[in-house]
Parts: C-alpha cells; structure tokens; sequence
C-alpha cells in the first residue's frame, strides 16, 4: 500500500492519484496482454502459438509423451482449465478423457478445432477390416495438412475474439504459417509421388490422413486411430501384409504402445524410424509448428525410401 506521509497540496494529491491508476490501467492492461491459452496438446500448442505469436502466452496440458487417448484428467489440470482465457481442443473425438469436463467450461472459453468430427464409441467397436475405414473419425487432424489451414483459421478468429488489439498481427501471422506450409505440402507432395506404393508399417494409425492427402496406401498399424491395440483378425491380416509385401521399415509414434511394438519388432526385426507426430522434439516457439510439419513429412519420407524392392515382391503376391 502506498501511503502519503507529507500532506501535499490538492493538485499534487490529484497528479499522485492519477500518476496510481495509470499504473493500474497499465498493470491491467499488462496483464490482458498476458492472458493465458491453453491446448490440450503439443502439436496444438505449436499451431496456437504460430498465430499469437509473441503477442498471448499458450500452454500446454499433456506432456508431449503422454498419448490423448489414454489420458486421465487430473485435479491441477481442472484448475488450469479454470484459469485459462481460452481452452484448445480437438474435441471429444480426440481428448475423451476431456469430453465430460469440457462441456462444462462456459462457452467462448471453449475452443473446439474438430467440430466435424465423430465422436469416439460412435464407430463399431468391431475389429476393423480395412486400415482406411476410419479416416472420416480419425482425430489426428494437426497432421491434415487440409485440416491444418482451417484449423488455424478457427484459431486466427478465436485469438482475436481474446484479444482484439492484435487482430491484425494474428492474421499476420496466419498468412506466413499457410506460406511457409503450402510449400512444405509442395515439396512433401512430389518427394512422396515415387513411393506411393511402398508397403510400410507404423506403430499407430496416426498418419491416416497425412498419408490419404499424399496418396500413400501402402501402411498397416498396430494400433488404430484411437490408439486401440489390434484384435486377432487385425494381426491376422498384418502377418499376411508382412508376408506379401516385406516391408522394411516401422514408422514409431513417440506416444503410443511400446509393448506391442517390442513384440512386433521381435517377430520382425524391420528398420525403425521415429516419426515425431506429437513434437516431442519440437520447441514450443512460433515457428515450431513449420518445423514439427517439416519433421514429420521428414520421417515418412525416410522410412518410405529405406523400404527397397517391396514393387516386385508387392506384384508377386498380389495374385494370392
Ligand atoms: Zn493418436
């Protein structure tokens, strides 16, 4: 508390007071500026942040290491929910363990990115046949590149609803994001175009729509898109495509089932790349989600080109 010993003149008195709630508007103001985002995930965290940029502190509720769709809600996370100006989210889709306590944070704090999509239990809990059958329900959409652009889109407006101020350096900052990307996905679009046929096998079906957008259709996964182990029908038809096809490299998701893939790599002790789909590796600045794009198509495109010779052996046992 700021106390006046000397009793000083009126004027004076006035200018202290004044010369005080400038100091409050400023610290308020400050603070505006400050406000806090939140995600629920890194790679949301690294969209976020690519569009506030310097302008809105954006955190992040898991650990990169932790998988979405396991994740249990904890009773600190309820309270950073609480604190946040505004919550990131995929949607219940994606961050079940969110679903119940999402609906519940008042509208405007809530950011749902994946509005179309289908919500998990709607799909049949049936082993599914076709690796390719989920792709209208599959919740990785920060790795569609379609999905990506209207995403950010969502989050330029959301920013600015928060912080009208900066409305124009969000957009800014937007533009040089969908730059910096559409030449990515140029790049990723014909380095890709020569191995769309390469058998390959990832630990989860994160890559459905990367690879669908790319027109890559030669991948089998261990988990499904909702990081569900695959029943026996599932490795029934992965031990045929490892038969037919001999791919010979295994895409690794840095969250997902380590056992299953220990078990997988025993029986077949196929080449290993990590593809870092949740930017585990990926620093949380404004350009990181450039690089986290970049490293991710980096990695599909190394494990594509180490798998040699799969053509002829894939034409060999096509007939069966
Ligand atoms: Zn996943």
């Amino acid at each position: 508390m700021m106390r006046l010993l000397a009793a000083p003149g009126s004027k004076t008195l006035l200018c202290l007071l004044a010369l005080c709630l400038a100091f409050a508007v400023n610290a308020e103001t400050e603070s505006a500026g400050r406000k806090q985002v939140l995600t629920t995930i890194k790679p949301l965290q690294l969209l976020v942040k690519a569009i506030a940029g310097d302008r809105l502190d954006v955190e992040v509720l898991l650990q990169p290491q932790q998988s979405p769709h396991h994740y249990q809600l904890r009773p600190s996370d309820r309270a950073r929910l609480a604190n946040a100006a505004q919550v990131y989210w995929i949607g219940a889709g994606m961050e079940t363990f969110l679903a119940r306590t999402a609906l519940a944070l008042p509208a405007g704090q809530l950011q749902t990115l994946g509005k179309s999509l289908a919500v998990a239990g709607d799909h049949d809990e049936h082993d599914h046949h076709h690796d390719h059958a989920g792709i209208g329900s599959d919740p990785h959409l920060w790795l569609d590149y379609q999905q990506i652009v209207q995403m950010s889109e969502a989050i330029e407006q959301g920013l600015a609803v928060l912080s009208p101020a900066d409305a124009a350096q969000f957009a800014a900052n937007r533009q040089q994001l969908v730059r910096q990307l559409e030449q990515l996905d140029r790049q990723a679009a014909s380095e890709f175009l020569a191995y769309q046929k390469r058998g390959f096998i990832m630990s989860h079906a994160a890559y459905g729509r990367l690879l669908a957008h790319y027109g890559l259709v030669g991948g089998v996964a261990l988990t499904d898109e909702h990081g569900q182990v695959a029943g026996a029908k599932r490795w029934q038809s992965l031990e045929k495509f490892m038969t037919e096809q001999s791919p010979t490299c295994f895409m690794r998701d840095p969250s997902e089932h380590q056992s299953i893939e220990e078990t997988f790599l025993q029986r077949y002790p196929v080449q290993v790349i990590d593809v870092d789909t949740m930017g585990v590796d990926i620093s949380a600045t404004a350009d990181g989600f450039v690089a986290f794009y970049r490293n991710v198509t980096g990695g599909v495109a190394k494990c594509l080109k180490l798998a040699e010779g799969v053509e002829s052996l894939k034409r060999n046992g096509d007939g069966e």
